[in-house]
C-alpha cells in the first residue's frame, strides 16, 4: 500500500510515529492534506489537531501546538512546541486553560499582548478538548 512515514517530535520526545495514507495538518496558509510522494517543503504549523489518515475508519489525531512541519516524498516531520495524543490529554487541565483564557479575552484590550497570548492559549486548550474527544 502506497504510505507516508510521520514523525511528530517535541524538544522532549517523539510523541507519535506511524504510516498514512494522508496527512492534514494546518498550516499558516490553510489546511494541507499531504499525499505520498508529495513535494518536498517545510511550512510553520498553526496550533491545530493533525489527522493521520491510515486504513478506512482508522485515524490518528494528535494535538499540536504550532511548530514547522518538514515534508519529503516518503516522510512527514513535525518539530512541534508541545504535542499530545488523545489519551495523554488532561481533559480537566485543558478545561480550566480554556476558561482562564476566556476570561482574559473577555478582560484585555485586542491590542494587547496579553490578549494575543490568551487567544494562542485558547487555541491550544481547544485543540487538546477536540482530540481528547471533548
Ligand atoms: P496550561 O495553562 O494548562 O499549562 P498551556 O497551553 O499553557 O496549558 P503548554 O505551555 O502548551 O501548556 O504546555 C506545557 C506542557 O504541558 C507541555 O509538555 C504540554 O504537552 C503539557 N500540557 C499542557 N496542557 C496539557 C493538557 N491539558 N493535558 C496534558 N498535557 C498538557
Amino acid at each position: 500500500m502506497n504510505t507516508i512515514a510521520v514523525e511528530i517530535v517535541t524538544p522532549e520526545r517523539v510523541v507519535y510515529r506511524g504510516d498514512a495514507r494522508i496527512v492534514v495538518a494546518r498550516g499558516v496558509e490553510g489546511d494541507l492534506g499531504i499525499l505520498p510522494n508529495h513535494i518536498p517543503m517545510v511550512t510553520p504549523l498553526k496550533i491545530a489537531p493533525v489527522l493521520v489518515k491510515k486504513h478506512e475508519g482508522e485515524d490518528d489525531k494528535i494535538a499540536v501546538s504550532g511548530g514547522i512541519m518538514e515534508v519529503r516524498r516518503d516522510k512527514v516531520t513535525i518539530l512541534a512546541e508541545t504535542a499530545e495524543l488523545p489519551d495523554e490529554i488532561d481533559v480537566d487541565r485543558a478545561r480550566a486553560a480554556k476558561e482562564r483564557a476566556e476570561r482574559r479575552l473577555a478582560e484585555n484590550e485586542r491590542e494587547d499582548i496579553d490578549f494575543k497570548r490568551a487567544q494562542l492559549a485558547l487555541q491550544r486548550a481547544m485543540t487538546r478538548l477536540d482530540v481528547a474527544g471533548k
